[in-house]
Parts: structure tokens; C-alpha cells; sequence
């Protein structure tokens, strides 16, 4: 059973901090709220009152964690209160007392000293005022029971619970925390992991220690302890339940009784979820089933889909920088659109129960309601109030009368029954309602979904980190736009191409030049590129002759697949991981180039980047021309509609140029012979439907 809601808390065993947000205070942390500052134990009590209640009455399952040991080492509780772990809780909250200004525990902690024989099992005594029975420091110290819980002596940088006093010590948040938690695991459904048995509660304590997940928190400003609740509710609102039960299953044998800390042996899942940035994708992402011959391009789309991941971390913009970015996760109205029963039309409002047929007169209150500014009063039954669009409708008015349809003198409004109850109105949330989804993760948002996100109340949206494309064009005689070209050279009209279909896709497109036939220059490049970008777009070479270096290379160091997929035009495609960064070697041919990018680059890289596998709309129209097609591969010709009707470029030549930029879309003829005359209906596939 997985949790619909994960509480983080940083405790204080503190006095109470002050009213303005302060670091070393309670901080408490939700998934997709802002963390929540309290100033002193009996703010923070209330507030987890309020929240456990709300969740639970909400029917939701809930985690709670707490950064402070649940237990201490072997054999204390039984020394202590003759009982276990849980008992010895309640055994504390028998005897802390607590304030905002002060509290026992160092008192509390003497006392038990006293117990022992020599100095401890506590130190640290914070007070002005000496203590009797507890050391001021470490020296002389002895200690009857462990210094560390088994789970403290495999995690770096933890602190004993017997520590009172000093920067980073929990041993007074336990002594703090603990009375807390015993009182409200009396009051509610809560099993204190891994103390007793967790599988079916409501509500599920555990022990967190920010230290476990101190990469993911220095990446971010801001108090830190605010940080860390927030980053670890929202990683553990991200893990699979499958993980997280994975994390929740301990069978070290003493945690039963010294608790245990979550996550501890699970640090890098832990922080692959929290740091927002997806694992890499695999090395043999790529690699085909032996013996495949020519592949047809759905296998080869269908392979392509199976393996690719998004790459791409999450990360929060505000609404005006969203435009154009994929949505990472789901979002929910935190508003109904609209907020409140509003009038549609300008014109005179009224309780629509009471209005029979025939001619209508009704008095009209003082006032008005007017978009912004609601009247204030109630409209009492059988009277009327003027109403313009957009306005709240008053109280007992639900239904509206057009202007046009009414006269108005002397304080009256007359017009003709029957009126319909709820004429002219708009519902609370009949467009959006609170609560609900109201845009998914993968959309690429567009103006309409701003608009959408503001009217419900989002000001901010998590977004993917946009997907980054190298390009890079190789091949001795291919020199940059603009240069003097010597004969037997062109110039590099790939790479302009595919740069521009890159950012039009919605990624960032990175130049990454031109390297000649030249395998050790190629090599040095890639490696410079896996810094750089996430996937590369390679244009030449790509062919199995002894000058295509990007297929050699590849082949040369393992990474190559070569995919023969049967379609036109387009040679074979090299597919291949460089250091864990996937390339698409790409035909040299520029107009196979595009069609390779447009047919499996970016699909694969819409994948990448978070927003999913996305078909292109493609639509049937009747034929303007004649072909005969031969079996065997799938074609795409230029093409563009004219008069209803799809019409290609004059020649299939892949080195024509001037046919792409002619052409408007492309004509998908399907793997089979096709004999295609004038009317025929075939595929046509226009260039936006591709995005571009
Ligand atoms: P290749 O795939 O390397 O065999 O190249 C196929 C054809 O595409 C050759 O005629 C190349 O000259 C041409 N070609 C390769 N790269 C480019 C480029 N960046 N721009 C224009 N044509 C290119
Ligand atoms: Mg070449």
C-alpha cells in the first residue's frame, strides 16, 4: 500500500524561535506546498494535529517523518522503564515538561544519569546553572549502554543521542520530540516505523536524517532546514511504492527496538528522486536483436520507444517563462474556474423559482453587482438587481434576463416569463473545478494552457529542464556557409537545418561545428559534447564505406548499432551511445537527413525530453500525382496540398534541396507495393504536424 501524502519535519529541541522565519526552528515540509515555519513545539503539534486530521478525514494515507531518533541504543528502554521502545516514549512524555521559554530535559537527563554509575549515559549541559549528574563535556565520560544505534554506526556524520548540547546534536530532539509523538500516535491510527507493524496503518512515522540527502540540498538556496523538508517530502512523493517499500523493509535485527533510519543503504535512489534528475539512459539502448536484416520503421519506431527514458531533471518556472516547456508533472486547480456563480450578460438578476409566465414586473434593489465589485447585500425573493458581466451573482439571485429583453422605469424591471433558473449564469467550476487536474505531465504548454494555469490559480509550474541537441556535420568537403568553397567542396547545409528543426522541436540547440574525415577529431568532439548536450545529431558518415567515420568510430569502440531500416530516403541510420549520450548518425544526403530527423529523431527526442512519444497527425487526402511503388520500404516524398489534393516534387532526387523547401509536409506511402493514381488516397503529413 503506497502513501497519498508525505509530512517532512525538522525538529528544534530549542526555546521557542520568534515570529519571523529562522533556520535551527521546526520547519515542515509537504510535497507540492510551501514549507511551513513554526516557531516553538506547540505551533508545530497543532499543525501536525491539523494536517494528520485533514489527511485522514480526506481518506488519505500519510507518512510523517521526523529528523530525530526514534529509539536509543540496545537494552535502554528496558533499563529505563522496564518495557519497549513505544513504552519508554510514553515513559518520557510522562515526566518532559515543556514551555516556550523552557523545558526539563537536561534536568530530566541528570536524573537518569543518576541511575548509573559513572559519568553518563547523557552530556552536554547547555544551561548556565550545573546540573547534577550531567557532565558539562565528554571528559570522563562512561557509558553503560552504546555511544550509537547499529544504524548510526553505518551512516557518516550522525550524532549520539546521549549529545545534549552543541551544533547538529539530536540528543535533546529526541528527548524534545519523542513526549510529541507519543501524543500524537494516542490520538491517531500511527505505527512507528520500523518499530511496530506498519503494512496497514493510516498514518506511518519515520526517522529521517538530512544528512542521507545532503547533495540534493546544497544544490538549493534558502534556509536549509526549509529546504531539506521540502526536497525530501518531494522525493519521496516522486520514489515508486515499489522502492519505497523497498527502503521501508529493514531486516537489520536491532532496528525493532533502536529504530531505523529511512532510506539508510538506499542513498542513491534516494537521491535520484530527489535531485529531480531521471537516471541516464542504458548503454545498450540501442543494440538490436542479432540478425535482423532491413527493419521496417515501425519495429525500428516501436524499438526506439521501448528503450528511450527521459533525460531531461525537473525543475519550477514562473507561468511568464513557461511557454513551450514540457510539464513534468500533472497539475491540479488549486482553483475552480469560475471561483464563483457569475452573471454571462449584462441585464437584472433575480431568484428564478419565484418567476412564473407572462408579464413580469419586479422592484429593483439599490445597487448593483459588477465584475470585481459584488453587491454586498442579499437581493430578498421577488425583487431584481442590475447585473454586468462577469459579476458575482449576488446572494438569492441565480438567474439572469438579458438587457435586451427587459424595460426598466421607476425602480421596477419588467420583461416576459417563463425564465429559466439559471439563465445567463455561469457555475462554480462548470469550465474547471477545484482539485482537478488541469493540465497533465508531457504537454508541451502552449498560450492556451498558460491561460488555463492562471485562471486556476498556478503561478508557477514544474517544468522539464529543456533537452539539449548537438549538431554536428562531418565529411572533408563539407565546408561552413559563407566560406570560399574550393572545387569538390559544398556547403554544410545540414547543419543550419537541423539546428533550426532542434529548437523548433522546443529543444536547445547546440552548434557543435564541423569535424573533417578525421576519427580521432570525431572522438575528441563527442567527448567535448557529452559535457555540452544530451543527444547529438551527426549528418554524414554514417554509411559503412571506409570514409564514414561516425559509423566507424562507433563500430570501433562497441557503441554502434546499425540500423538498416527499410525506408526512403535514408541510408542506414547509426544509432549509438557515446559515454552514456545517445547519437543519431544521419544520412549525409540533406533531404535524407531531414526525413530521418523528422521520422525518428524526433519522436526519440520528444521521448527524452519528458514529453512523451507523440505521432504525427497525418491526414488522408486524395493523390494530385501518379507513382508506381515497389514493395520492400516505406517512402516519403516532398510534397504539399493544392486544391485539396497532395502534389510532389517533381524528383525523388535526395540531394535536391530545393525540393524540401518547396514542400509543405510529406506524403507517407506504406511499406507495400502502392500503385497510386490521380484521386488515390494517401497518407499526407504536414510539416506542423511535426512541430515544425
Ligand atoms: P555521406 O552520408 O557522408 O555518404 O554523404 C552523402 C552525401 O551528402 C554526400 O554527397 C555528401 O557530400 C553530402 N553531405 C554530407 N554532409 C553534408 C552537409 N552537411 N551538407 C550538405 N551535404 C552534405
Ligand atoms: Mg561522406
Amino acid at each position: 500500500m503506497g502513501f497519498d501524502r508525505f509530512i517532512m519535519v525538522d525538529w528544534s529541541g530549542g526555546n521557542d524561535r520568534g515570529p519571523r522565519p529562522k533556520r535551527d526552528a521546526i520547519w515542515i515540509g509537504e510535497a507540492g506546498r510551501a514549507p511551513v515555519y513554526c516557531r516553538n513545539r506547540a505551533v508545530a503539534e497543532a499543525h501536525l494535529t491539523a494536517r494528520i486530521s485533514d489527511a485522514l478525514d480526506a481518506g488519505e494515507r500519510l507518512m510523517v517523518g521526523f529528523d530525530f531518533p526514534f529509539g536509543y541504543p540496545l537494552g535502554v528502554a528496558q533499563a529505563l522503564c522496564d518495557g519497549d521502545t513505544l513504552a519508554l516514549w510514553d515513559w518520557l512524555e510522562s515526566r518532559i515538561e515543556d514551555s516556550s521559554k523552557a523545558n526539563n530535559r537536561f534536568d530530566l537527563a541528570g536524573e537518569i544519569n543518576r541511575r548509573f554509575p559513572g559519568q553518563g549515559p547523557f552530556w552536554g549541559n547547555g544551561l548556565k546553572r550545573d546540573i547534577d549528574g550531567l557532565p558539562r563535556t565528554k571528559a570522563g565520560y562512561e557509558n553503560p549502554f552504546a555511544d550509537k544505534r547499529l544504524s548510526e554506526t553505518r551512516t557518516k556524520g550522525t550524532f549520539s543521542v546521549w549529545q545534549l548540547a552543541g551544533a547538529g546534536s539530536v540528543g535533546s530532539q529526541a528527548l524534545m520530540g519523542l513526549p510529541v509523538l507519543a501524543r500524537l500516535r494516542r490520538q491517531f491510527p500511527v505505527a512507528a516505523w520500523p518499530l511496530e507493524p506498519w503494512d496497514d496503518a493510516a498514518v506511518v512515522f519515520t526517522e529521517i536524517w538530512p544528512g542521507l540527502i545532503e547533495p540534493a540540498v546544497a544544490r538549493h538556496a534558502g534556509i536549509r532546514d526549509a529546504v531539506q523538508v521540502r526536497v525530501l517530502a518531494e522525493g519521496l512523493n516522486r520514489l515508486s511504492p515499489a522502492r519505497l517499500n523497498a527502503m521501508l523493509s529493514v531486516d537489520a535485527p536491532d532496528a525493532q527496538e533502536e529504530g531505523w533510519i529511512l532510506g539508510l543503504g538506499h542513498e542513491k535512489e534516494l537521491l535520484a528522486a530527489m535531485s529531480l534528475t531521471p537516471p541516464p539512459l542504458k548503454n545498450d539502448c540501442f543494440a538490436l536483436p542479432p540478425g535482423v536484416d532491413w527493419t521496417p520503421v515501425d519495429e525500428a519506431l516501436a524499438m526506439l520507444q521501448s528503450r528511450l527514458t527521459c533525460v531531461c531533471a525537473t525543475e519550477t518556472v514562473a507561468l511568464g517563462h513557461a511557454a513551450g516547456r514540457v510539464l513534468a508533472d500533472d497539475v491540479t486547480a488549486r482553483r475552480s474556474n469560475p471561483p464563483e456563480p457569475n452573471t454571462a450578460v449584462d441585464g437584472y438578476g433575480f431568484a428564478g423559482a419565484l418567476v412564473g409566465e407572462g408579464d413580469i414586473v419586479l422592484p429593483l434593489v439599490d445597487g448593483r453587482a459588477a465584475a470585481g465589485v459584488p453587491y454586498a447585500g442579499t437581493v430578498p425573493p421577488g425583487q431584481a438587481c442590475r447585473v454586468l458581466t462577469g459579476a458575482a451573482l449576488p446572494d438569492g439571485v441565480d438567474t439572469v434576463v438579458l438587457d435586451e429583453d427587459c424595460a426598466t422605469s421607476g425602480g421596477e424591471v419588467a420583461f416576459r416569463g417563463p425564465v429559466k433558473t439559471g439563465s445567463n449564469t455561469r457555475r462554480a467550476g462548470e469550465d474547471v473545478q477545484e482539485g482537478q487536474t488541469a493540465l497533465s505531465a508531457g504537454r508541451r504548454l502552449t498560450p492556451a494552457d498558460l491561460a488555463l494555469a492562471a485562471a486556476v490559480g498556478l503561478s508557477d509550474l514544474p517544468v522539464r529542464a529543456r533537452l539539449r541537441v548537438g549538431v554536428l556535420s562531418t565529411g572533408d568537403e563539407v565546408v561552413p556557409a559563407g566560406s570560399t568553397a574550393a572545387q569538390g567542396q559544398i556547403y554544410d547545409a545540414n547543419r543550419p537545418m537541423l539546428l533550426s528543426i532542434a529548437e523548433r522541436l522546443g529543444h536547445v540547440a547546440v552548434d557543435l561545428g564541423h569535424v573533417g574525415d578525421d576519427r580521432d577529431a570525431l572522438r575528441a568532439r563527442l567527448d567535448v559534447a557529452t559535457q555540452q548536450v544530451d543527444v547529438v545529431l551527426t549528418s554524414g558518415g554514417a554509411s559503412a564505406g571506409d570514409e564514414d567515420h561516425v559509423s566507424g568510430l562507433l563500430r570501433e569502440t562497441g557503441a554502434l548499432a546499425e540500423w538498416r531500416i527499410a525506408l526512403k530516403p535514408g541510408r542506414p541510420l547509426a544509432l549509438g551511445m557515446w559515454q552514456g549520450m545517445p547519437i543519431f548518425g544521419l544520412p549525409g544526403n540533406p533531404v535524407a537527413a531531414f526525413v530521418c530527423t523528422l521520422v525518428f529523431a524526433r519522436p526519440a527526442m520528444g521521448l527524452m525530453s519528458g514529453a512523451g512519444w507523440q505521432e504525427p497527425q497525418g491526414f488522408n487526402v486524395p493523390a494530385a500525382f501518379s507513382k508506381r511503388k515497389k514493395p520492400g520500404r516505406r517512402e516519403y516524398l516532398r510534397a504539399r496540398i493544392r486544391d485539396g489534393h497532395a502534389e510532389v516534387f517533381k524528383s525523388e532526387g535526395s540531394g535536391r534541396i530545393s525540393g524540401l523547401s518547396w514542400a509543405e509536409g510529406l506524403v507517407e506511402l506504406p511499406d507495400g507495393a502502392q500503385d497510386i493514381t490521380p484521386g488515390t488516397v494517401v497518407r499526407y503529413i504536414p510539416f506542423g504536424s511535426f512541430g515544425l
